[in-house]
């Protein structure tokens, strides 16, 4: 993890920050000088407490609690993420229903609240944590497959929106990474399947990516650090692959 001032003097909030690559996010901006508001029905307290920001315990699928976030922060990261795994003739509607509320709605209300104090001082950084289900799909995924594809979508007309104003827009589209939402999905497929956890990894979780490991955390928030400095401030728009090589095959 670098650790440096590059962000010093912005402020950043970080959704789904209490675990994973959410986490990984609110330590690296932390490392880097921001200060950080992390917003996350579980985990938050502690993750703030971490790097000195602010816990919010908000269910981003409630737009009321949503409306009380902070909306002048320089950097929105949209990264509150849940999985659910069922082929589409069983898949509960709720459960689609509450996935794009989460991954699709929570995403287009804070990017509308927190736009006003960007455009204000001429300078913002969106990152969408979106995946490689994003922009390739795979099955039983429909909720999580919809949603992300959604949220490139509107990462790009943010990105459009907001070029005149300084505030750029992109997505980050992580393979898998080690974190307790693919955890969770190895240990349940594992059970399912009667096989080790081992073996679902390499022949399930990354057979279509060259690279056989899970991506770390940490590897995934330097990039969206990256993604909020001022080097990055032509890149926008964008989806960056961080996926062993997952969409190149
Ligand atoms: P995680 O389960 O470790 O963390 C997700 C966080 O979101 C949790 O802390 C959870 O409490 C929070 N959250 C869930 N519902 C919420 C709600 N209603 N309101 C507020 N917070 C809520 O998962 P992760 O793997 O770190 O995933 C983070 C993001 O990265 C997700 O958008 C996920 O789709 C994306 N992603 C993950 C992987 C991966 O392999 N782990 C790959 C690609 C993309």
């Amino acid at each position: 993890m670098t650790s440096d001032s590059s962000l010093a003097g912005r402020t950043a909030l970080v959704t789904g920050g209490g675990s994973g690559i959410g986490l990984a996010c609110v330590r690296a901006f932390g490392a880097a000088g921001a200060k950080v508001h992390v917003v996350d029905v579980a985990g938050a307290e502690a993750a703030a407490a971490e790097v000195g920001g602010q816990a919010h315990v908000v269910d981003l699928t409630d737009p009321a609690a949503l409306a009380t976030l902070p909306a002048d922060v320089d950097v929105l990261v949209n990264n509150a993420g849940v999985q659910h795994v069922a082929p589409l003739p069983e898949f509960p509607a709720e459960r689609f229903a509450f996935i794009q509320s989460l991954m699709v709605t929570a995403p287009f209300l804070l990017i509308r609240q927190c736009l006003p104090a960007m455009y204000a001082r001429g300078w913002g950084r969106i990152v969408n944590m979106s995946s490689v289900h994003g922009v390739r799909a795979s099955p039983y995924k429909a909720a999580y497959v919809t949603a992300k594809h959604a949220l490139e979508g509107l990462s790009k007309v943010a990105a459009l929106e907001g070029a005149e104003h300084g505030v750029t827009s992109n997505c980050v589209n992580p393979g898998y990474v080690r974190t307790p939402l693919v955890t969770g999905q190895l240990a349940a497929q594992a059970a399912e399947h009667g096989v080790p956890p081992e073996e679902v990894l390499e022949q399930v979780l990354l057979r279509r990516a060259a690279i056989k490991r899970l991506i770390e955390p940490s590897d995934v928030a330097e990039l969206v650090v990256w993604l909020c400095g001022e080097s990055a401030g032509h890149v926008t728009g964008a989806s960056l692959p961080v996926d062993g090589g997952w969409t190149a095959g």
